[in-house]
């Protein structure tokens, strides 16, 4: 698009917009127009913080009849920068974030710009929470939208099990109000198919009764047998007891003994939501794997589980991430020497699913991996093209783990067959079928997505 028809396009912005609009050259610019997470290098022409619903329709009109690319951010997250544009619109949710708490009815309106961390350390004052995922600073927008597995998941489901309802302003610019009266095939379509469908601009969850819960980290040795006894041990736990395993070089934490930084480390959060004592009989097991070189787990307010974040600035990654549906001692020694090999960082995470997950039926919502017992993310840190090529045929190696399918959330720059896998037989053109009925030109295109039908 020619510059006089962009700056036409910003000064119309300018004009309708309650919120911040914001273009090269303003306050605040340069730190908005990229994220900390995977966001690329890029200059978006203009970027909308919006302030209410009505500045959302005004962005959308203003890509659909500009045909300027159209980012949309919540939480910043997505690994496949997706939260950021070369020259097209940036509709930045960030400063949306009214929360509503209905105490007496358990549940709670949240606007897109809300973290996890606010969302749950606000829900916590009265003894409540929704599960969203591990890290406090993930948008509860973009993590609802792919399905949401987080240290509640084996207790009450994935994020979008705990979603009632939806506002979202589709493609065409009108305001609707999605959930299993309303759209239905729509409310469906958001609850694992991401950003394809709309800007959410307004999400209802349940929350459930979670206050004093039994957490924090357990730090183990990650040799082999301890690391296919974590992974039995969680499946047969009670519902009660979530776990993610970390399985990495041990970082230099100060509660971990000075000797043990550097040594392949199984580094586990945990977190029992049932009485202390039943916690306690649950957690024995796991401290009886080997001795922990460290035990941080104790009785806790819930949103005290969401650990300080490193800002600092990000090495270069590799990854891969999926399901897997064997493990076994084989899988267990791939991973335990992967993390012992020297050189540059490798980390594995397990999260074990099942519980409240597999109770649902698979045709529920557009995340249907309901049966899948556990999921594994790959991350290799490169020093240089080199190493990059030594971490990539690790990852190559590794992947003989992981099933087809995939989960949207956690694929980086991904091509379309990827995408795909995310949503296996029928999931794909039921999802679709939807696009085409609310997004038939694909005007949300910049995300893992979905053609119209
Ligand atoms: C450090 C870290 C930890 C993570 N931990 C977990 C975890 O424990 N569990 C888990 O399941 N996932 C996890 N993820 C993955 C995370 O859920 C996804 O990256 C998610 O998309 C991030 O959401 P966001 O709102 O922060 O990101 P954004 O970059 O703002 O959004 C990502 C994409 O979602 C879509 N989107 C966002 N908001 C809206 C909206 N309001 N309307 C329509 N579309 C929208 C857009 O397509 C956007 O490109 C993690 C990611 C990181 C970086």
């Amino acid at each position: 698009m020619n510059p006089s028809a962009t700056t036409t396009v910003t000064e119309r912005l300018r004009d309708r917009v309650t919120g911040r609009v914001i273009t090269p050259g303003d306050a605040d610019y340069e730190t908005l127009r990229t994220t900390h997470y995977g966001a690329p290098d890029a200059r978006p022409a203009v970027i909308v913080r919006a302030a209410s619903t009505s500045d959302v329709v005004v962005a959308v009109a203003a890509a659909r009849e500009s045909g300027l690319e159209l980012a949309v951010r919540s939480g910043g997250h997505s690994a496949a920068g997706h939260s950021t544009t070369e020259r097209g619109i940036l509709l930045d949710l960030g400063d949306m974030k009214d929360l509503e708490i209905d105490v007496e009815n358990r549940t709670a309106t949240a606007r897109p710009g809300l973290t996890a961390g606010e969302y749950n350390t606000a829900a916590g004052r009265h003894g409540l929470a929704t599960g969203f995922g591990d890290t406090g600073s993930v948008g509860v927008a973009g993590i609802t939208l792919g399905g949401g597995v987080g240290l509640l998941t084996r207790r009450y489901g994935l994020t979008i099990d705990s979603l009632l309802g939806v506002e979202i302003v589709t493609a065409d610019g009108g305001v609707l109000e999605a959930d299993a009266e309303h759209d239905p095939d729509l409310f469906w379509a958001v609850r694992g198919g991401g950003g394809n469908f709309g800007v959410v601009t307004r999400l209802t969850f349940r929350l459930h009764p979670v206050d004093e819960v039994v957490g924090g980290m357990l730090v183990l040795p990650a040799a082999a047998e301890v690391i296919e006894g974590f992974a039995r041990l969680v499946a047969a736990a009670p519902d009660e007891l979530t776990a993610i395993a970390n399985l990495m070089p041990c970082p230099p934490l100060p509660f971990v003994p000075a000797e043990v930084h550097g040594r392949p480390v199984l580094m586990a959060q945990l977190v029992h939501t049932g009485p202390v004592d039943e916690a306690e009989e649950a957690l024995a097991p796991f401290r009886a794997l080997a001795e922990p070189y460290a035990d941080l787990v104790r009785p806790m307010r819930y949103p005290e589980i969401f650990q300080e974040e490193d800002m600092g600035p990000m090495p270069e990654i590799v990854s891969r991430g999926g399901f897997v549906r064997e493990f076994g001692a084989e899988g267990a020694a791939l991973l335990a020497d992967a993390v012992a090999t020297p050189g540059s960082p490798r980390i594995a995470q397990l999260r074990v699913l099942g519980g409240a997950v597999a109770r649902i039926d698979t045709d529920a919502t557009a995340f249907v991996h309901r049966d899948v017992p556990m999921m594994l993310m790959l991350v290799a840190f490169c020093d240089g093209p080199e190493d990059r090529a030594r971490q990539e045929a690790w990852l190559e190696e590794a992947s003989v783990l992981l099933d087809r399918a995939t989960y949207v959330n956690f694929l980086g720059r991904a091509g379309a067959e990827e995408v795909r896998s995310a949503y296996p037989g029928r999931t794909w053109d039921r999802l679709a079928e939807v696009k085409r009925r609310y997004d038939p030109q694909n005007l949300f295109r910049l995300n893992h997505n979905v053609t119209p039908a």
